[in-house]
Formats: structure tokens, C-alpha cells, sequence
């Protein structure tokens, strides 16, 4: 087992795998910008390492400081945790080259997930259904648009290193397809410094489910089922829930063995998430993250296992302690992401946090850093905290989720807490009747 581990993350995220280590005896070196000083995380430690100025460029995604944090307080092991450098595959390689374990996949497999023309060519190779589209990158307007007449409309061109949406456009008939071809290889260029794009047909109301995967170094692979994350707003997750209300027992048991399977093939190692939408009784797959999820949370709460814990056993080299026959789930669970912002505009809305507390009782959990008196600083994201509620049915779990947003006080800052309580309360949410598109058209009205 690692003696002490570096968490090179901040916020929520960080809390959590300290959280995690603690229980398991690990000592944690955490580190931190100089607009973190105060985080929950530093002060639980047991150290603390500044790393530079708040920029995340200059401390959070600096390399060399990160490197030598873990080399002076002796850390055997670094957990990359959500976001920053955790789908970074010359970060794992670093780590690695300097004698730390990186909890996490290899290189080689963020490499592969990171370029979605490589991952879908990967997982198609391994008998996971994709979404229809050219079989690669597409160089010339004329090219694609004989393809996208031949795959008929509408259908979507999107960056080859895309990620957060961008990159993306839909052309809905012939007449679109140029501009769209060009917008989004103008975008493409802009966000990603590659301009490559691809085409793949355009799903009009599917949902979100994504499969929980975890594999040790032994070859044993298995999948926790899925979430449910169409509740989006600009291809972010607002609310995601466990099981999906859309997929029976059957179904689920394809989707995850079949995941699972093609990551035994890929000889995939430690937690990853497939990403598949899923229309008229069909799954697609579209990308792979090779990370804990900011939602894995929902997962826990019906399986029973702690996947922060199990992320980091693998990364020991031990094997799973269980087979996919030993893994059940028991009732639902929801998670409101909730964003310091503008409920209206989701302007972000940092500063001073002067009243907090938390909802608590029986199935609720809040993953969340923040205290009374902290100040949310304006540099990073601006999630603050994930409310995860749990009930023996998915109608307890609503109620309960209810009465938690009612107790829920965060005062000071402008948060997302009223727009949770309107969502729970529509009676389409309440009937498990939405699609990725749900959100903007209500938003829209
Ligand atoms: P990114 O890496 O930029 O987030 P994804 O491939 O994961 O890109 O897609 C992000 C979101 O875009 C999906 O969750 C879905 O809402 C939408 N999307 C992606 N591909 C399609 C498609 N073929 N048809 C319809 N919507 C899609």
C-alpha cells in the first residue's frame, strides 16, 4: 500500500481523495495556489505544499512544481483527481518516469481516449456500437458533404480533439452543410490548434448513459451499471441520476458487460466512464474519460463501494477483491451539481461565503469544500458543491432531494440551488421524461 499520496487537484475533488486515503491509512500531501490557502483540503492535510500563483497554468497544470512538491515531501503515489492534469498523457508518463505511481490509466490509453477518431476506431475494433460517420478524419468540404448526403441529415461535424462542446456544429440540411463544415473547423483550429474535424449522424433526442468501469492490473474488469447525465446544459451535466429511469435490467446488463468486456480487450487499468448516447432502444458510443467522474458519487450510493478507495487499490497492483457476480445495487440516487453562479444567466458569482449550512439526515450526502466565512475565488470552476441524495426508490429519493434543497443555505453568493429546486419539480423530470435536449428547451421558454 502507498504511505503518502499527492493530490494534485483542489475544491471538492481534493477533499474526497483525502477523504479516501484517511480511511485507508495513507498519509496526503495536498497542493495548493496561493488563492487556495484556505481551502478545506490544506487545512486537513497532512501537508501542505504551495505550488504557485492562482493562475491554473502557473500551479495547478505546472509540471516541474508538481514533480518536485511530491519529491520533497517523499510521496510514493500522485492522484491527478477531475479536470486539470488527470487527462494529461505526458503528465502520467513524468510521474511515472520520476519514480511515482500515477493513480490512474497508462499514457498510452489517454492517449488513445483523448483523439476521438483513435478511441471510436479502438472500441468499434472491439464490438462496441458507435455512431454512424466517416471513417475518420474528413480533409475537404466536398468530401464530407458527399459522405454527409450519403449518411443523410441531419448530421454533425465535430473536432477530432474536441472536448466541453466545442468544435461541434450541426448542419440540418444540404444547404447548412459548408458553413457548418467551416465552422467548425474554424473552431476546431481556435480552441485546439487542429483543425481536423470528422462527421457523425446527428441523434435528435437522445439521452446521456454512461457505464462505470474499473480494472486492476490482473486483467479482472467490472462496470457499476450506469448514470444518467442528459440533464445538460451546453454539453455540461447539471443533474445525474442512478439507475437510468430509460434502461431495464436487461438492457444494463448488455451495455455494461459489453463495456466492460471491450475494456478487458483494450487492456484498459483503473476507473474509466464510456460515454454512449442512447435513442430509440440503441446505445452509441462517443468517448471514453479516463478519470474518476465529478458524478461518480451516484454510483457509490447504490453499489455500496467506495470508488476512490478501489481506484487507488488498483493502482497498487492488487487485484479486485469481487467479480461482477458479487456487485448489486440497491435503490437510486441523484446528484445536483451545485454552481456558484447566476441562477438565471449562470454568470459566475464568487466571493465571500457568509452563512453555509449543509442538509443532512438519513441518504443525504454533500460532497463539497466549502464553510462559513470561505471565500470562493474566481479563478477555477465555479462548483462549489454536489448534493447526492439516496432513497429505496426513485420516488423516496425525489422527496428526499426535495426536502434536502429546502435546508439546503448558502449565503453570501449567487447559487444554483433555486434552479434545482424548479428542475425536481417538473413533471417531466419527475416521470424520468427528458433527453440532452430537455434542459435548453426548457430553459428557452
Ligand atoms: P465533448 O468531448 O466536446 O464533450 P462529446 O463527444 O462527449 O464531446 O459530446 C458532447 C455532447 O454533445 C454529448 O453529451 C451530446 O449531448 C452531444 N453529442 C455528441 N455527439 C452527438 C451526436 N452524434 N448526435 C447528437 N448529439 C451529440
Amino acid at each position: 500500500m502507498f504511505e503518502k499520496v499527492l493530490i494534485a487537484n483542489r475544491g471538492e475533488i481534493a477533499l474526497r481523495i483525502h477523504r479516501a486515503c484517511r480511511e485507508m491509512g495513507i498519509r496526503t500531501v495536498v497542493v495548493h495556489s496561493t488563492a487556495d490557502s484556505d481551502a478545506m483540503a490544506v487545512r486537513l492535510a497532512d501537508e501542505a505544499v504551495c505550488i504557485g500563483p492562482p493562475a491554473a497554468r502557473d500551479s495547478y497544470l505546472n509540471i516541474p512544481a508538481l514533480l518536485s512538491a511530491a519529491t520533497i515531501t517523499g510521496c510514493d503515489a500522485i492522484h491527478p483527481g477531475i479536470g486539470f492534469l488527470a487527462e494529461n498523457a505526458r503528465f502520467a508518463e513524468m510521474v511515472e518516469e520520476h519514480g511515482f505511481a500515477f493513480i490512474g490509466p497508462t499514457a498510452q490509453h489517454i492517449r488513445v481516449m483523448g483523439d476521438k477518431i483513435a478511441a471510436k476506431d479502438a472500441v468499434k475494433a472491439a464490438g462496441l456500437p458507435v455512431v454512424p460517420g466517416s471513417d475518420g478524419a474528413v480533409d475537404t468540404v466536398d468530401e464530407a458533404q458527399a459522405l454527409a448526403r450519403e449518411m443523410g441529415y441531419p448530421v454533425l461535424v465535430k473536432a477530432t480533439a474536441g472536448g466541453g462542446g466545442k468544435g461541434m456544429k450541426v448542419a440540418m440540411a444540404d444547404a447548412e452543410f459548408p458553413e457548418a463544415y467551416t465552422m467548425a473547423r474554424n473552431e476546431a483550429r481556435a480552441a485546439f490548434g487542429n483543425d481536423s474535424v470528422y462527421i457523425e449522424k446527428y441523434l435528435d433526442h437522445p439521452r446521456h448513459i454512461e457505464i462505470q468501469l474499473l480494472a486492476d492490473t490482473h486483467g479482472n474488469v467490472v462496470h457499476f451499471g450506469e448514470r444518467d447525465c442528459s440533464i445538460q446544459r451546453r454539453h455540461q451535466k447539471v443533474i445525474e441520476e442512478a439507475p437510468s429511469p430509460a434502461l431495464n435490467a436487461e438492457e444494463r446488463a448488455y451495455i455494461g458487460g459489453l463495456a466492460a468486456e471491450t475494456a478487458r480487450k483494450l487492456g484498459y487499468r483503473g476507473v474509466g466512464t464510456m460515454e454512449f448516447l442512447y435513442q430509440d432502444g440503441k446505445f452509441y458510443f462517443i468517448e471514453m474519460n479516463t478519470r474518476l467522474q465529478v458524478e461518480h458519487p451516484i454510483t457509490e450510493e447504490i453499489s455500496g463501494i467506495d470508488l476512490v478507495r478501489e481506484q487507488i487499490r488498483v493502482a497498487t497492483g492488487a487485484p479486485l477483491g469481487y467479480t461482477q457476480a458479487d456487485i448489486e445495487f440497491q435503490g437510486h440516487a441523484i446528484e445536483c451539481r451545485i454552481n456558484a453562479e447566476d441562477p438565471e444567466t449562470f454568470t459566475p458569482s464568487p466571493g465571500r461565503i457568509d452563512g453555509y449550512h449543509a442538509p443532512g439526515g438519513l441518504g443525504v450526502r454533500v460532497d463539497s469544500a466549502i464553510y462559513d466565512g470561505y471565500r470562493i475565488p474566481p479563478h477555477y470552476d465555479s462548483l462549489v458543491a454536489k448534493l447526492i441524495v439516496r432513497g429505496t426508490t426513485r420516488n423516496e429519493c425525489l422527496m428526499r432531494l426535495r426536502r434536502a434543497l429546502e435546508e439546503y443555505v448558502i449565503d453570501g453568493v449567487k447559487t444554483t440551488l433555486p434552479l434545482h429546486a424548479r428542475l425536481i419539480a417538473e413533471p417531466d423530470f419527475i416521470n424520468g421524461d427528458y433527453d440532452i435536449r430537455w434542459l435548453e428547451r426548457l430553459m428557452a421558454k
